[in-house]
């Protein structure tokens, strides 16, 4: 593995800054920056203070032990994720709290309060148990975005099995690889979930993954949900395979509810996760249970300045790691009222996620990029139909946002009272790394801004030289609580990726490089110390000797009053090195025509310069996205220098990709 030495140059400028509202800041859980201070001078006993918060059956002996890549936090202590997430609710009026409020597509509702989470939850845990489920066991959980999802997730926390949580929009051969991976023993799914009017088979896909190719040996029983039912429309009633398959209502509804929470060691595994797969193969992610739950419970409070009486809602699907850590374990740690919905944001019509905080009186709202920049392109007319006044936070998270993307989200959503976290972190972090402190930080539209208190984030030369301003490798120079423990089934994989790029180096003239931590992204620091996390390393240009992050490109990009969304990839040149391809998706109603072609490109070059300018625009109805929304450079890049495409089983859709690359070569030829 190598990666050439990367500098990156600063080339687009953003001065835009908003200090915490005033009002925010005055009743805001963190206001004093000390916090930071404090951290610093003794992490552990810091993250040692956020542990004592969660319910522990025994205290742990000692916060860390490190022995890179090796991580053990609050060795010798006991406690289960459930347990924190439920019971330990259940003693004062967080009893009849409403913990989870759901929508489906269609606008069934159904609520639960803690105490009834917690029954459901006893119920399900009980279930599988009766299937033969048991303490160290994997379960794999490939469901719509309905409450079950939530509930088998801590069914299995409750007794010790670990999940794999699978993306409902992964394909059958998707769900067959994660499960053989795991060697999971039970698939929980459902008949079918909606999804843009119409009902997603997954019965069917999860038959295809446990029956055909080879099929999974290890599934031993198919749980099913019923969703939609037999008189729904075409998908019809799922088909039941007697002795393997249960329907969920006939094992949980006649359940008992009580359920010991069994007592797990901090490092016990409590899930595995396969990542999105924008890069290449996904890897099997594990996260065990002290740490993960203190870091997610901690950050929830502080990013999010969550309060008893807040209304929560993230869109993530739990199918990926927010819906994990900020759908699930985080808020419901923190005894918070969350929002699930099950649908496209689209349907009935793109005013959907705006009536829903309407509905709900949404206080905190958590998104991606990609989505803002789906709303930027439908328009203002859709936000500005509901009463949003309730909002009182906003949050991104998935891929840098263009600072016009923010802005628009900002003022448009947010009614200009909101303070934007932008955070940073991956699923192999688990909980948010990079983060404004909303009563705290002044942000800067595209900046993730600093560190969480306590994370020791940095940027690194390739020779391990810190890099006080300017561009170059992100790393983690000291352990957290929630960082990934390993890669499920392949440690030698796991150093590699993760710990290897500065082995036997010096970091920061002192440090063994084994126990610095690499993302895998490029990143810089500005004047005022904040990050700018733009994208990973593979997908910086270098334009005559020049390193350019695609980001920086892209959001000069959109900063044009007629685009909704760009992406940029480095195509071979003779001369350059590499020449600037672009892919452009104008806002509706926007014309595609060579003159604005023209247009953007010297737009391009008034905001960073004349090296940036692109050698190539393509107009595209749609970019490849993976099935997170994220847009996969890779292949655009496959694209723009004429290869064969690589690996597209990740993407939502795959045509996209198969029609660009056709408009791509007719305008080349
Ligand atoms: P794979 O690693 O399998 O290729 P993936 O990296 O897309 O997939 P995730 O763990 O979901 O899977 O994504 C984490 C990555 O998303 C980060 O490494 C970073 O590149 C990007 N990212 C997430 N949040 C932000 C943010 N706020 N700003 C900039 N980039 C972000
Ligand atoms: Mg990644």
């Amino acid at each position: 593995m190598s990666t050439p030495e990367i500098k990156l140059d600063s080339l687009l400028q953003e001065d835009r800054v908003f200090p915490p509202p005033p009002e925010f800041a005055r009743r805001a859980l963190v206001s004093d920056p000390e916090v930071y201070a404090r951290a610093e001078a003794d992490p552990e006993g810091y993250w040692a203070e956020w542990a004592e918060q969660l319910h522990w059956f025994r205290r742990w002996d000692r916060v860390l032990d490190w022995q890179p890549p090796d991580a053990r936090w609050f060795v010798g202590g006991t406690l289960n994720a459930a347990y924190n997430c439920l019971d330990r609710h259940l003693d004062g009026p967080r009893r009849t709290k409403p913990a989870l409020l759901w929508e489906g597509e269609p606008g069934d509702r159904r609520a639960y309060t803690y105490e009834e989470l917690h029954r459901e939850v006893g119920r399900a845990a009980n279930a599988l148990k009766g299937l033969g489920v048991k303490r160290g066991d994997r379960v794999a959980i490939y469901l719509p975005m309905i409450p079950e999802a939530a509930i088998a997730m801590l069914a299995c926390a409750r007794i010790g099995a670990a999940h794999s949580v699978v993306f409902g929009g992964f394909s059958a051969e998707s769900l067959r690889d994660r499960i053989r991976d795991a060697e999971a023993r039970v698939l929980i799914t459902a008949d079918g979930g909606y999804r843009r009017g119409g009902v997603v088979a997954l019965k069917r896909s999860a038959d295809q993954a446990v029956e055909e190719e080879g099929g999974c040996p290890t599934i031993e029983h198919v749980l099913v949900v019923r969703r939609h039912g037999a008189a729904a429309d075409s998908v019809g009633e799922a088909e039941m395979k007697a002795g393997r398959d249960v329907w969920w209502h006939d094992a949980v509804e006649g359940a008992d509810a009580g359920c010991p929470a069994e007592e797990m060691d901090a490092e016990d595994l409590l899930y595995i996760l396969y990542t999105s797969g924008t890069t290449g193969k996904p890897k099997g992610i594990m996260h065990t249970t002290g740490g993960y739950l203190t870091q997610v419970y901690a950050t929830t409070r502080w990013v999010f300045d969550l309060r008893e009486d807040d209304v929560y809602w993230c869109t993530a699907d739990v199918g990926w790691v927010t819906g994990h850590s900020y759908i699930v374990y985080g808020p419901l740690a923190n005894g918070a009222t969350v929002v699930m919905y099950e649908g496209a944001p689209d349907w009935p019509d793109r005013a959907r996620m705006w009536k829903t905080i309407e509905d709900y009186k949404v206080t905190i709202f958590y998104t991606a990029p990609t989505a803002i920049r789906a709303f930027m392109k439908w328009g203002t007319d859709f936000p500005a139909q509901h009463d949003l006044s309730s909002l009182r936070l906003l949050g991104t998270v998935g891929e840098p946002i263009n600072p016009e993307a923010w802005i628009w989200y900002h003022k448009f959503i947010g009614g200009e009272r909101c303070p934007v976290v932008d955070t940073w972190w991956q699923t192999e972090t688990g909980a948010i790394m990079i983060t404004p402190l909303p009563g705290v930080t002044h942000t800067v539209p595209g900046s993730a801004t600093t560190p969480f208190p306590g994370i020791q984030a940095d940027i690194l030369s390739l020779q391990g030289e810190c890099i006080p301003t300017g561009g170059g490798f992100l790393a983690i120079r000291r352990p957290w609580p929630s960082m990934l423990r390993g890669i499920w089934g392949d440690p030698e994989r796991f150093r590699e990726t993760y710990w290897s790029k500065w082995t036997g180096k010096a970091v920061g003239g002192s440090q063994p490089g084994e126990g610095v931590y690499f993302p895998g992204d490029g990143a810089k620091r500005d004047e005022r110390g904040f990050f700018w996390v733009i994208g990973r390393i593979d997908d910086v240009l270098n334009v005559a000797g020049h390193r350019i992050g695609t980001m920086e490109v892209e959001s000069a990009l959109v900063d044009h009053p007629s685009v909704a969304e760009a992406a940029v990839v480095g195509k071979a040149h003779e001369l350059k090195g590499q020449a600037v391809a672009a892919f452009v998706t104008l806002k509706e109603g926007q014309e595609a025509t060579e003159e604005l072609k023209k247009e953007l490109s010297d737009h391009v070059v008034r905001k960073i310069g004349a090296i940036a300018r692109p050698d190539a625009i393509l107009f595209a109805g749609d970019l490849p996205k993976t099935r997170s929304g994220k847009i996969m450079r890779r292949l655009l890049k496959d694209i723009a220098e004429g290869r064969a495409l690589g690996d597209t089983t990740t993407l939502a859709d795959p045509n996209v990709v198969q029609r660009l690359k056709g408009e791509y070569e007719a305008k080349e030829s």
